[in-house]
């Protein structure tokens, strides 16, 4: 058992048969400690990561195909920057294989909504993450008919076949949706508008989708229902408490990377031999 937790993180937020609507945004499942206790073990077991993605990295440029993907979904402000800048961030960026997914762009409109997604999947070796994803298919566009039911509601089982075929080519997919609640938005929402260093994270229809918030509710509910996979499964995350939600994320990573059973690649050369010919050089 991991230090400070009273069950594996990947028991604390499994999703299965969960009410989103329901959850405690501001509870912190399986963490025994308080927010001090838990910026202390971000930076200790930061550390940990960072020697594991090292070892993932290494692997990878010895010729493993093996890479980790962490999926990030959640709406405005429930700090999927925060999870890229404070666990992400304390691994080395040469294994990073990072990726944001806004409003398509024309050139992507023309092509089917996995065409984009497939492009920035991690190569072996690699930390890839998705801050939103190919689930914005069926989230904002099912919130906003963007388009016609007949067409998102195929795609949940196009995006399990999808998963199938990525954890087949050695990608061990962390999929993380983040909830904050509607009051906890508001605030955060507030210091965008009060902070001149947080005007660039505002945007104006962020308000107006605060109105969308039960139809976002239920589309979650039914993504992480009808996507949640023995191979892919999601973890629901409580994020009103930024240290919670670093921690765990993090936590969820090591054991992602920990079921790799990485080792240090061995040697590709003749190590006492190598010794040798420095000492003579
Ligand atoms: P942000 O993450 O704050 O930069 O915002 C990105 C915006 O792009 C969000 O409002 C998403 O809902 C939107 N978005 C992402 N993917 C899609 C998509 N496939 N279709 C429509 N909007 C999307
Ligand atoms: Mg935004």
């Amino acid at each position: 058992m991991v230090k400070h937790w009273s069950v594996p993180v990947t028991e604390a937020l499994k999703a299965d048969g969960l009410r989103i609507a329901e959850l405690a945004t501001s509870s912190t499942p399986g963490f025994t400690g308080d927010k001090k206790l838990a910026q202390e073990l971000l930076t200790e077991r930061g550390k940990a990561l960072s020697v594991l993605q090292e070892k993932l990295y290494a692997n990878g440029r010895s010729g493993d195909r093996r890479s980790v993907l962490l999926v990030l979904q959640g709406m405005d402000t429930a700090g999927k920057g925060g999870i890229v800048r404070h666990v992400i961030g304390s691994v080395d960026p040469q294994g990073v294989d990072h990726a944001a997914f806004g409003v398509p762009t024309e050139e992507e409109r023309r092509h089917h909504y996995l065409w984009r997604i497939r492009k920035a999947l991690p190569r072996g070796g690699q930390l890839g993450v998705f801050d939103r994803s190919h689930y914005e298919d069926v989230l904002v566009v099912r919130v906003h008919e963007l388009v016609p039911r007949a067409e998102w509601e195929p795609r949940y089982d196009e995006i399990n076949q999808f998963e199938r075929e990525m954890t087949r080519e050695g990608i061990t997919l962390v999929k993380v949706a983040m909830f904050v609640s509607l009051d906890e938005q508001k605030k955060r929402l507030r210091q965008r508008l009060e902070r001149q260093d947080k005007y660039w994270k505002f945007n104006p229809s962020d308000i107006d989708e605060r109105a969308y918030w039960p139809a976002y509710l239920e589309a979650y509910q039914a993504m992480v229902d009808r996507t949640s996979t023995a191979d892919a499964p999601w973890y629901v995350l409580p994020a009103d408490h930024k240290w919670y939600a670093r921690l765990a994320v993090t936590e969820l990573l090591i054991d992602a990377l920990e079921k790799l059973k990485l080792d240090w690649p061995p040697a590709n050369f003749d190590v006492a031999e190598e010794l040798r010919r420095l000492d003579q050089s």
